[in-house]
């Protein structure tokens, strides 16, 4: 199966990041469980809106944007790994700013994501996917609007609430079993991809 993945919130942490910079930089005492509501930030940051927040995560000369300084949760890489070798197709779908685009892909290859396939976009809904996996209380409306035949998973966070429709993940391992569960097992997709590519290992 093609497998929908989020980074922020999803794989990274997002929060734990920017908060550490912000300590850094600023000597605030921030925790990631202050954050339980979504687009107010900068509230907790001291900004004067969520434009002036996402100028100072920009970074600078000096520093590259706060998208390079995150870490993965826990089981994350390893979940992904796992599903990719049970045959799944680990798809990247995340929503970014202009600039933030470089970073994440470093990001993505700092950590050896297993996936081929990244798309950067904010109509997430666009990226085909048979299981999506996200935090956003915007993005899984969305997603559930546009895409009736997929299993929409809301990674649970205190910026998000239960929707109709949508399965609800706490953690990787969850989410592990969830996909094990569903009909359809190794996607064949993957399977004719995996063949393709043993015949010709050097075509790009
Ligand atoms: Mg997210």
């Amino acid at each position: 199966m093609r497998l929908g993945i989020d980074l922020d919130g999803v794989v990274c942490d997002f929060n734990s990041g920017w908060m550490e910079l912000h300590q850094a930089e600023f000597g605030s005492e921030l925790a990631p469980e202050m954050v339980v509501a979504w687009n107010n930030l900068h509230e907790l940051g001291g900004f004067a809106d969520m434009r002036a927040f996402w100028a100072w995560a920009q970074g600078n000369a000096d520093r590259p944007s706060i998208f390079r300084h995150l870490e993965p949760f826990a089981d994350a890489v390893d979940t992904m790994r796992t599903l990719r070798d049970d045959g799944h197709r680990i798809v990247i779908v995340t929503a970014k700013p202009r600039w933030a685009i470089s970073d994440t892909l470093r990001w993505i290859a700092d950590h050896d994501l297993p996936t081929e396939e990244i798309h950067i976009r904010y109509q997430k809904h666009t990226v085909d996917c048979d299981v999506y996996l996200d935090d956003s209380p915007i993005v899984l409306p969305d997603l559930l609007a546009h895409r009736p035949h997929a299993t929409v998973c809301r990674m649970v966070r205190p910026w998000n609430t239960p929707l109709e429709g949508a399965q609800d993940i706490s953690d990787w391992r969850q989410f592990h079993s969830l996909v094990m569960s569903l009909p359809g097992g190794p996607g064949s997709t993957t399977a004719e991809s995996d063949l393709r590519d043993a015949r010709t290992p050097w075509l790009g």
